[in-house]
């Protein structure tokens, strides 16, 4: 599947859900979704009703479509991730959302150092972090328990990162990751618990989907 370049808002009222992907214009008066909660398009309207109509093959789609664009990854790459949890030891679809969430934008969101999962892909991309004191600018890099995160020296000059601090200072980060925000640093300490991944994801139809 080709990369979504049109408008974020328009997933969020696909999936019949707030999906937070553009940061805190998600907790303001111009979230799309909350103006318009109803599917895009010109049936959109009369669609509404659609999850009491849906095929089991649908719900599936939609979860894992969802998931997918939660995590900001495209079909082929997330198609391999379900290749690795299915190789990993214990539940696959609770595998899948372990291996999402220990990508590096996503764990750079997690730690407060972005706003969303988008802004922190493209932090990444432009090279400002670090992992284990090593230049890491691909955003799919997979984190593992004991990896250190750190702020490029360079970057730290620029206004972005000098307000950071301040910023960050009152995002809440989860229990498996570790944040030192007036370094600008970070450590996963393990991979999340189930309890700990948001989102109300349905991994069991994500399985079910790619088990058909
Ligand atoms: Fe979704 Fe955020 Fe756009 Fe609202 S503002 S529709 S939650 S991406």
């Amino acid at each position: 599947m080709a990369k979504y370049t049109g408008p974020v808002c328009k997933l969020c009222r696909r999936e019949g859900e707030k999906l937070f992907l553009k940061g805190e214009r998600c907790f303001t008066s111009k979230c799309a979704f909350d103006r318009r909660a109803f599917a895009p398009g010109q049936h959109g309207r009369t669609h509404q009703g659609r999850s009491d109509r849906e095929s089991d093959y649908a719900r599936q789609l939609r979860a894992k479509q969802k998931t997918r664009r939660l995590y900001n990854v495209y079909e082929r790459q997330f198609r391999r991730y379900y290749g690795l949890a299915q190789r990993r030891q214990g539940m696959t679809g609770f595998n899948l959302l372990q291996v999402l969430e220990s990508r590096l934008d996503n764990v750079v969101f997690r730690m407060g150092y972005a706003v969303s999962r988008a802004e922190a892909r493209q932090l990444v991309v432009h090279g400002h972090f670090h992992v284990n004191g090593l230049r890491a600018d691909v955003p799919s890099m997979l984190l593992k328990p004991g990896d250190v995160l750190t702020v490029h020296e360079s970057a730290r000059k620029n206004a972005y990162f000098k307000e950071l601090p301040e910023v960050a200072e009152p995002r809440t980060v989860p229990a498996w990751i570790e944040r030192d925000v007036k370094s600008l640093t970070g450590k996963v300490l393990r991979l999340p618990e189930r309890a700990e991944i948001d989102g109300n994801i349905a991994e069991q139809l994500i399985v079910e989907y790619y088990s058909r």
